[in-house]
């Protein structure tokens, strides 16, 4: 017998899961009645789709990592029973909240589609019931029985990405997300046109398992011109801290004072991490390349290659929190894990 395909939609918050009061005009969260009457198109579909509310819906500025284990837990707990997942989520901290989950939800097979809505369900022009429809029919697609996207991904406007390669890159216009460094997943026209060799696909057999342990002792310096030896020291010398993200110039580069590699070698030595991340979008840091990275390399920081900020901060929690030996978060570190970078 045919089987209906169906999706769980878990709702976190952000303006995709709020509505105008039909009386005061004021946003306030959505339930799913209310969805169905806003959005008689679900019923269309042929999905059974059910959801799970979080409440109380939060704006995803206040997102931490206890939502993240959350979100990999409900979908652990309901795994057998969907084909597939969507999480409604505030626009302005999903690419963390995907590239966190891509690392906490081990040898996935199915699709868990993140989507968002610059503007709310029922508004005029509002985003939300495209992105909602097509993220809803990605996550139930299938081919010879396997889901076509098994991966973590963002779905906006009418692009589908790899959760952990996107960056928000515009709080006004609709098309909220970039993936600078890895190709789109699909594109969403008349038809989904899927872009099979970018998608990844389940590397074994075993079942999904969570890793959800996260060490959150991880900062981020961010060079400039005319930064100061007090303000380095400041960052690497915070108590408890494992890991450093540098965000350097161009290819990985960095100011060769003394003072500021005799720093990063100190932290080095008491076993801090210190990750080279390139402030440009497009494009991977080159170690050694130039002279000024070159001094890096000597005090011990390592390449995030092209990883995105969002995918490396996660990450670094991630490792941290799962591993113990500090060299052994470095390989890993050093090691594509779900797709989140290329390794030159
Ligand atoms: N501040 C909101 C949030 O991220 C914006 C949005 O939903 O897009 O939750």
């Amino acid at each position: 017998m045919f089987e209906k395909a169906s999706v769980l939609l878990i709702f976190t918050g952000g303006t995709i899961s709020m509505s105008e009061d039909a009386n005061t005009g004021a946003l306030r969260p959505i339930d799913f009645e209310r969805l169905k009457e806003l959005m008689p198109e679900l019923k269309k579909t042929g999905i059974l789709i059910d959801t799970i509310p979080f409440v109380p819906f939060i704006d995803s500025s206040d997102v931490h990592p206890p939502l993240w284990e959350r979100m990999a837990v409900t979908i652990k707990e309901n795994y057998d029973k969907y084909d597939g997942f969507v999480i409604l989520h505030g626009t302005d901290t999903m690419a963390y909240s995907a590239s966190a989950l891509s690392f906490m939800l081990a040898n996935l097979s199915k699709p868990v589609v993140f989507t968002g809505a610059q503007l709310p369900i029922g508004m005029m022009r509002s985003d939300a019931k495209e992105n909602l429809l097509t993220s809803i029919e990605i996550a139930a697609a299938k081919e010879n029985g396997r889901a076509i996207v098994p991966e973590v991904c963002i779905f906006f406007e009418d692009t589908l990405f790899r959760g952990n390669r996107t960056t928000k890159k515009n709080a006004e216009h609709f098309n909220a997300f970039n993936s600078y460094n890895y190709p789109i997943l699909a594109k969403a026209g008349v038809h989904i046109k899927y872009f099979r060799s970018a998608i990844r696909y389940p590397q074994s057999d075993e079942k999904l398992h969570l890793r959800t342990k996260i060490d959150q002792n991880v900062a981020i310096l961010k060079l400039f011109p005319g930064i100061t030896e007090d303000m380095v020291s400041a960052i690497l010398n915070i108590p408890n801290l494992k890991a450093v993200i540098l965000e350097t110039f161009g290819t990985g580069n960095a100011p060769r004072r003394i003072w500021f590699y005799n720093a990063l070698k100190a932290a080095n030595e008491r076993g801090i991490i210190v990750v080279n991340k390139t402030q440009c979008s497009i494009g991977s840091v080159e170690m050694g390349r130039y002279e000024t990275s070159l001094n890096l390399v000597n005090a011990g920081v390592i390449s995030g290659y092209d990883i995105t900020t969002e995918a490396l901060v996660t990450k670094l929690m991630y490792l941290l929190g799962e591993y113990r030996a500090v060299d052994e978060v470095k390989e890993l570190l050093s090691r594509d894990i779900c797709g989140e970078m290329t390794v030159s």
